[in-house]
């Protein structure tokens, strides 16, 4: 058996990450097992489509890089892969199942139903439809159909016998045929609903496998009725616990604590192999001599995945450790490619552009500083877009002072050591990190002050900080001016 599977996302908005955990489960189970994966868009619910949300989804799949062997945009042997390009297909289905009376129409009108359900919940009842059109003679039928009755094609589910699948990752499921009514399959407008539509194009798509998320599972025993109906082999399934805020709750798209969108990441420096490698593990691990290991190459992740070692648990979406995963795929990049990525953000940056033509850096020059800033915080970068609040270090005007710094410039030594220091630097010709390393030396030599006593002071006054990257670095991307100039204004507070 070739394995056939499909992501089927509706056009309504942006790329959520729960969509992308199921897009990557697809993707690298048919890239497992040498099967196709295919991109299948699913916009029957006209009133809910978005214009451009299909190109948004492209856009970023693309840049995740689950790259699909049929879609809408590529084509393929099954197409096309849209559902409202399938009308056509939809149809024969729909008239065999009525004429074999597997479904029936109904032309309750929504007010009718309204109440009926209205009813269901004043008796405490669970509201379903109570199978009025199915127990229309053929006459009545007939002459609503006459008329132009407006009318949807319900599903008759008939027989006691329960309904039950093998889902891989639950397991054994069971479901009860009174517990669904006669489920909607066409509505009024002649458009297929979500069950038939996807039922139908499972089937003719010659789909194996149907991964897709948890919020589905009470769907899936229409489908399989469907499925039965219609005559066609029932796929095997696996549904995706769900995603979880920190609070254990279901994710909830209003919730703003977690960035849900693939876009966002996008935007903010993610790398697309990081956002894969975490989504990868939210509910599945790769066990065994793998289980202490947390960063896996997309290649990897095909090579380690399988269905059965998906959790049945809700995963929780720990925004942190996807921020970790990204900045070790940060540290473990080549620098030329680094700086690449940033070249967007800085290009934006104002206040670097300003910097960079005040220390009269232009061309070549620039370019350079840019290098050396960048492998400054290669290691300090949780995502791309972080460069242009640690390159703040330098761009800003004023040093702004932390309290442990001010505290720092409170001890004893401070006036000694910063007036050494600047007298030094004052003479250097060659202000380069070298220089400044010896500088800082004679400086230890001359007062008697070493290790912290000497350094903390002059990160102090030069940052506004106790902490950050080297410091000869620092003071020499700095430039001498500001270096100066802030050991100056410290001297002055100092003094009064
Ligand atoms: N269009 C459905 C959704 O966006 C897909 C359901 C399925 O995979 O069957 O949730």
């Amino acid at each position: 058996m070739t394995v056939r599977v499909r992501f089927a996302p509706s056009p309504t908005g942006h790329l959520h990450i729960g969509g992308a955990r199921t897009a990557l489960f697809n993707y690298l189970f048919a890239k497992r097992l040498g099967g196709s994966y295919i991109l299948r868009i699913e916009d029957t619910d006209t009133s809910r489509n978005k214009a451009d949300a299909e190109e948004k989804l492209i856009r970023a799949f693309q840049w995740l890089g689950l790259t699909w062997d049929e879609g809408p945009d590529i084509g393929g042997k099954y197409g096309p892969y849209r559902s409202m390009e399938r009308l056509d297909s939809y149809q024969p289905f729909l008239d065999k199942l009525v004429a074999e009376e597997k479904a029936y129409p109904c032309f309750c009108t929504k007010e009718e139903l309204e109440a009926e359900r209205e009813a269901a919940q004043k008796n405490g009842q669970t509201p379903r439809y109570s199978g009025k059109c199915r127990h229309l003679t053929a006459e009545e039928r007939q002459s609503k159909m006459t008329g132009n009755i407006p009318h949807t094609i319900r599903f008759a589910v008939t027989g006691n016998r329960e309904i039950g699948f093998q889902d891989h990752i639950r397991g054994n499921m069971s479901f009860q045929r009174s517990d669904i009514e006669d489920f909607v399959i066409c509505k009024s407008d002649g458009i297929p609903t979500y069950h038939f539509a996807v039922t139908i194009d499972d089937a003719l798509m010659d789909i194996t496998h149907v991964i897709r998320g948890e919020e589905h599972l009470s769907n899936t025993p229409k489908h399989v009725l469907l499925f039965e109906a219609i005559g066609q082999p029932v796929p095997e399934f696996a549904h995706i616990p769900l995603i979880l805020n920190e609070n254990g709750k279901k994710l909830s798209k209003r919730d703003e604590t977690i960035l849900q969108f693939i876009e966002q990441y996008h935007d903010l420096g993610y790398l697309p192999d990081a956002v894969n490698n975490y989504l990868a593990l939210l509910g599945w691990s790769p066990g065994g001599e793998y289980i202490e290991e947390e960063i896996f190459s997309l290649d990897k992740l095909v090579e380690l995945f399988s269905l059965d070692r998906i959790n049945k648990a809700g995963a929780i979406f720990n925004q942190d450790k996807l921020a970790w995963v990204n900045s070790q795929y940060i540290k473990a990049m080549g620098l030329d490619e680094l700086i690449k990525l940033t070249k967007p953000y800085l290009e934006k940056n104002n206040d670097y552009q300003a910097y960079l033509k005040q220390n009269e850096l232009h061309g070549e020059e620039a370019g350079e500083r840019t290098r050396e800033l960048v492998a400054l915080f290669q290691t300090g970068m949780n995502q791309i877009s972080d460069i242009n609040t640690l390159i703040q270090l330098f761009t800003i005007e004023e040093a702004t002072y932390d309290d442990e710094a001010n505290e720092v410039l409170t001890q004893e030594q401070v006036p000694v050591v910063l007036a050494a220091f600047s007298k030094k630097i004052e003479q250097l010709t060659d202000y380069a990190p070298a220089e400044i390393k010896k500088t800082l030396k004679a400086v230890q030599k001359e007062t008697g002050f070493k290790g912290k006593q000497l350094f903390m002071p002059i990160r102090a006054t030069a940052t506004g900080q106790v902490h950050g990257p080297d410091l000869n670095q620092t003071l020499y991307l700095l430039g001498k001016e500001k270096v100066l100039e802030r050991i100056e204004n410290v001297q002055k507070q100092v003094v009064s």
